[in-house]
């Protein structure tokens, strides 16, 4: 029997993101993975702002800004006319308290890439061609079996395993919802001949149904999302080339209603199903793990267990909330996102971590807007890492900002632990502007 304290079971963003979030903290787990080599498509390609920001503290912000572009405009082609209309994502500036304003596009296989690399670098890695088969609980620990026959015992399993969840199955949880499309839609990485790849193209009456072709940044290919039982030999008159990846699926809105059962968490896609529009499942994943690695981290080396049911009290609301936005998008068909999608407000009001009364803007349980300091390091700087940080203002405020970014109290006393993590105190020496009217002194 193979003994270690998290078993992580499925490597897509979400488990990636777990496994980074347990390395940087030192505590052993193992990540495996029932694919016997990385997934390969572009499927989730829209990374939203504060995925961004969490990318940052995480340490892949770099790569991901080289791999990928802002999303490109529409062109609707209708017979012979073809029109130019806006796009998917916006093009703003970067601001004092939002560094990382815009959707980002990234291939989802090369975000795994550049989080399997960084995680490497921490010195932890996916053994991929591994399933969990099945696996039992007590008290004290779960106990799986693996598709090699190996028996492990850890203190805690991480369901990360996708809409087909093995671990969601065997709790015996259903994914609650609807089918929003009973036809399924195919998607494709292609190549195409002869199409402007700086637009993304939409032909809503092609032979077949709709069909879309959404240029790839930096890799010669388009994204098709299309009707069409296979892929076509040709589109709207462009021949098509090389197939990289295909693969279909059924828009669905589904979650469960329970994160948790025992010593076993469900995340990502395993507790929640979204259709693409939108842009929310890959994002919402990778923040479920975002919350629940730290608070992992902490029941591992023996703290509190009462921390572990805010994951759930934390994050099923806001899976619940997402998944509502992406079905009214896609009802919609609107392509008009604004600030809804970028999940920068989405926030843990209601949570038992969150206390203490708002202080101008800011208020307990919301995420932690970046500033500039006078030192000309930014507020996020200082935030990077495993540690909380405890702002404390010229004028004596006190706000504690948790390990994940968002705000735990403010107005509390001087504290050298959170929960574990270190506190590290930042002490600007002067008004700390947090873009247009938010501020804090
Ligand atoms: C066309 C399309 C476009 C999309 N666009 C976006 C977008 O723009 N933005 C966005 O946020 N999201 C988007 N999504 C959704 C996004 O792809 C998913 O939400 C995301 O992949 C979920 O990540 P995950 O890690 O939870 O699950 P997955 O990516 O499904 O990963 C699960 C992993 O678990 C492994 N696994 C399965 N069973 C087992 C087992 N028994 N044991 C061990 N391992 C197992 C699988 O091999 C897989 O690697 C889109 C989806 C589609 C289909």
């Amino acid at each position: 029997m193979y003994e270690t304290t998290i078993l992580i079971a499925g490597a897509g963003p979400t488990g990636l993101t777990m496994a980074i979030e347990l390395a940087r903290r030192q505590i052993p787990f193992r990540l495996i993975d029932a694919g016997a080599a990385p997934f390969e498509g572009s499927r989730g390609k829209g990374i939203q702002p504060r995925t961004l920001e969490i990318f940052d503290d995480l340490g892949v912000i770099a790569p991901i800004l080289t791999v990928g572009a802002l999303y490109p405009k529409f062109q609707i082609h209708v017979g012979p006319f073809s029109l130019r209309a806006g796009s998917l994502g916006s093009c703003k500036r970067p601001s004092e308290s939002v560094p990382y304003p815009n959707l980002w596009m990234v291939p989802q296989s090369r975000t795994e890439a550049i989080l399997r690399a960084r995680l490497a670098e921490l010195g932890g890695d996916v053994e991929f061609g591994t399933a969990l088969a099945r696996f039992t609980q007590d008290e004290r620990s779960v106990e799986a079996t693996l598709s090699t026959g190996e028996l492990v015992r850890a203190d805690f399993l991480a369901g990360c395993d996708g809409g087909h969840s093995t671990v969601r199955k065997a709790l015996d949880l259903r994914l609650e919802g609807e089918s929003i499309d009973e036809k399924p839609t195919l998607v494709a990485d292609v190549e195409i001949e002869g199409l402007d790849l700086r637009e993304w193209h939409l032909w809503p009456f092609a032979k077949g149904g709709f069909a879309g072709l959404c240029p790839l940044p930096h890799t010669g290919l388009f994204q098709l999302t299309s009707k069409a039982a296979a892929v076509p030999a040709e589109i709207a008159g462009h021949r098509v080339g090389r197939v990289a990846w295909s693969s279909v699926y059924r828009p669905s809105v589904r979650m469960v209603d329970r994160f948790r059962v025992g010593r076993v968490f469900l995340a990502g896609d395993a507790a929640h199903v979204h259709p693409p529009s939108g842009g929310q499942g890959l994002n919402t994943g990778i923040q479920d793990a975002y919350n629940l690695g730290w608070k992992l981290a902490h029941a591992v080396r023996g703290g509190v267990g009462s921390l572990l049911d805010t994951y759930q009290a934390e994050r099923l609301p806001v899976a619940a909330a997402v998944l509502g936005l992406s079905k009214r998008l896609l009802k919609t068909r609107s392509i008009k996102r604004g600030d809804a999608t970028n999940q920068l407000a989405l926030h843990y009001r209601s949570s038992p971590l969150s206390s203490g009364i708002a202080l101008g803007s800011l208020h307990p349980g919301d995420r932690m807007p970046d500033a500039r300091l006078e030192d000309g390091s930014r507020l996020f700087d200082h935030l990077r890492g495993t540690h909380a940080s405890e702002l404390v203002t010229p004028d004596g405020h006190r706000i504690l900002i948790r390990p994940d970014g968002y705000i735990a109290q403010i107005g509390l006393a001087q504290t050298a632990d959170y929960w574990g993590e270190p506190v590290r105190q930042i002490r600007p020496s002067y008004r700390v502007a947090v873009s247009g009217a938010r501020s804090f002194r």
